[in-house]
C-alpha cells in the first residue's frame, strides 16, 4: 500500500514570525504592513481535493482502487498524481494512465475548488490575527492565473468566512502568465505589486523553495522574513534561502500574547469560588469577575458555588459579600450567575442594590427555566443599564434548522430584559450559531474554551466577551493579561 507522510515537525516558525512582526512594527510605526502568503500547499491543503477526486473516480467508474486511500496516504504535490498512483500495485499501467489522465481534465474545475479545497488546520486563525492588528493586511501572492481571479476569490472567501477572514480583490497578486510558466518571475513581480500599492510586505508564506529563493534575490529584500510552509512541494529543498523559517503547523498560540489580543473582548475571570481565586483574580489584568451564587441551607446567606448544596453534609463556602466588597474595591466589575430563584434572587438583588454598583459594571446571568419570564424583568426592571443574559446552547440546532422561529423566540427573550446571549465554545463548531446571533443584533458571550488554543480562536472571532478560566495552570503568562 501507500507510503504514509512522514514529516520532521519544526515548532517555532510563528512565533519566529511574530518577533519579526514586531520588530517590523516597532521601526515602521506608520507604515502599512503587509504579509503575503501563497495558496496551493500553503493555505489550502491540496490533499483533501487530491482524495476527493480519486473517490469520485471511483463512484463514477464503479471501481473500488482508492477506498482503503486515506489522506495521510496521500504525501505527493497535487502536480504528481502518477507518482502515486505508480505505487500501487493493484492498478495496470493503462489504468494508471487512464485515472493520471481523468486527473487532470478535472483537477482545476471549479465545482473541484469550490467543493474539495480545504484550509490547513490554524491557517486562517493565523491570517485572522494578523488582520484585527493596527495597520497591517494579508495579502495573497500566488501563481494560479488571472483567468482563475473570479473563482479563487470565491473560493478562498468562502473558506474564510468561518473564520471572519476577508479577502479583497486588490490585495490577491495573481500570474498574467500561462499555467505553470515564469512562476518565480510572477512571485517577484507580486512583490512588488503590494510595494508599489504603499504596503511594506513583512514576511512572505510558500511551500515551494523555489519561489522563495526567488525572492531572496530581489533588491530590499532582507527584511522580509521568508517562511517555508512544509508540506508537499516539487522544487528542492536545498533551494531554501538560509534565513528561511520552516513549519508544518500553524499555531496561533505562538502568535498570540497579551497586548495583541483584540481589545474591544470583554475578558471575563471564570467562576472565582474563594479568597485564593478572587487573589489571583485582582492580581490580573481581567476585568470581569464571575461569580456563582447560591444560598446556604443552613445559615440563608449567600455563597458561592456553582454545584447544589447539599445540606446534609457540612457547608463550608465562601460568603458573597466578602468577594463582592473586593471586587468592588478593586474597580473591577461583577458577573453574577444567578443559580437559584426565590431567596437568592431576592437577598442578591438588594445586596447589590445597597452597595450602588455602578450599572455599567453590573452582570447577571442565568439560565432561563431557574428565574423565568419575572426572575429576569425584575433584573431589568431593577438594573435598566446592566447586562441581563441567558445561555442560549439548547437554541443551536434550531437556528440553525428552523431559524424563524429561534428568532421568534429570542425576540422574546429580549422583551423579558435579556441583552446578551452566552454559547459554549463546542456549539459554535457550527459557526452559523454565532453568524446568525450576530446578524441579528445579539451581544455573544462564548464559554466553556477548553484550552489556550480555543480561547484565542474564540477571541479572533470578536465576541461582545469571553470567559475562560485565566488561572488554569497551562495558561502562559504572556497571555495571562497580567
Ligand atoms: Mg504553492
Amino acid at each position: 500500500m501507500l507510503k504514509t507522510v512522514n514529516q520532521t515537525k519544526t515548532a517555532g516558525w510563528m512565533r519566529d514570525l511574530a518577533y519579526h512582526y514586531d520588530r517590523a512594527r516597532a521601526t515602521y510605526p506608520n507604515d502599512r504592513l503587509i504579509v503575503l502568503f501563497d495558496v496551493d500547499g500553503t493555505i489550502v491543503d491540496l490533499r483533501y481535493m487530491m482524495l476527493s477526486l480519486l473517490r469520485e473516480y471511483d463512484r463514477i467508474h464503479g471501481s473500488k482502487y482508492f477506498r482503503h486511500m486515506g489522506l495521510t496516504d496521500i504525501d505527493v504535490n497535487e502536480n504528481h498524481m502518477d507518482v502515486l498512483l505508480a505505487r500501487m500495485n493493484s492498478l495496470s499501467d493503462k489504468m494508471r494512465e487512464e485515472v493520471a489522465q481523468w486527473y487532470k481534465s478535472r483537477y482545476w474545475d471549479q465545482d473541484v475548488m469550490f467543493e474539495s479545497h480545504r484550509p490547513f488546520a490554524g491557517v486562517m486563525e493565523v491570517m485572522r490575527w494578523f488582520q484585527l492588528q493596527p495597520n497591517t493586511s494579508i495579502g495573497i501572492n500566488t501563481a494560479r492565473p488571472e483567468s482563475m481571479r473570479e473563482d479563487t476569490l470565491y473560493s478562498l472567501n468562502g473558506l474564510g468566512r468561518e473564520f471572519k477572514v476577508f479577502f479583497p480583490g486588490e490585495l490577491v497578486h495573481m500570474s498574467p502568465y500561462a499555467w505553470d510558466s515564469d512562476v518565480e518571475n510572477c512571485k517577484r513581480e507580486g512583490i512588488r505589486y503590494f510595494r508599489n500599492l504603499g504596503y511594506r510586505v513583512v514576511a512572505f508564506v510558500d511551500n515551494e523553495p523555489e519561489n522563495l529563493a526567488a525572492i531572496s534575490t530581489m533588491e530590499d529584500s532582507n527584511e522580509i522574513m521568508l517562511l517555508h510552509a512544509d508540506t508537499l512541494f516539487e522544487s528542492a529543498r536545498s533551494r531554501l534561502p538560509r534565513t528561511t523559517v520552516s513549519g508544518d503547523t500553524y499555531d496561533i498560540t505562538e502568535l498570540a500574547y497579551a497586548d495583541t489580543l483584540p481589545r474591544h473582548v470583554q475578558f471575563v475571570w471564570h467562576g472565582v469560588k474563594d479568597n485564593n481565586g478572587l487573589a489571583e483574580f485582582i492580581e490580573s489584568d481581567v476585568q470581569w469577575c464571575e461569580m456563582d451564587v447560591r444560598t446556604d441551607p443552613v445559615t440563608g446567606q449567600l455563597v458561592l458555588t456553582s454545584e447544589p448544596i447539599d445540606d446534609t453534609l457540612p457547608v463550608n463556602l465562601t460568603s458573597l459579600d466578602v468577594v463582592l466588597d473586593a471586587v468592588i474595591r478593586s474597580e473591577r466589575s461583577i458577573k453574577l450567575d444567578i443559580r437559584e430563584n426565590g431567596h437568592t434572587l431576592d437577598a442578591l438583588v438588594a445586596e447589590i442594590r445597597d452597595r450602588s454598583v455602578p450599572e455599567d459594571r453590573l452582570w447577571f446571568s442565568a439560565n432561563i427555566d431557574e428565574l423565568g419570564e419575572g426572575g429576569f424583568r425584575r433584573l431589568r426592571r431593577t438594573f435598566p443599564r446592566a447586562v441581563v443574559q441567558c445561555p442560549v446552547d439548547f437554541m443551536a440546532p434550531l437556528i440553525l434548522a428552523m431559524p424563524e422561529r429561534a428568532r421568534e423566540i429570542l425576540d422574546s427573550l429580549s422583551e423579558w430584559g435579556i441583552n446578551r446571549v452566552s454559547v459554549k465554545w463546542d456549539n459554535l463548531a457550527r459557526r452559523q450559531v454565532l453568524d446568525s446571533l450576530e446578524e441579528w443584533g445579539y451581544e455573544v458571550n462564548i464559554y466553556n474554551v477548553p484550552d489556550l488554543e480555543s480561547f484565542l480562536k474564540a477571541a479572533l472571532l470578536l465576541p461582545t466577551s469571553l470567559t475562560a478560566d485565566f488561572d488554569s495552570p497551562s495558561w502562559p503568562s504572556r497571555i495571562a493579561l497580567a
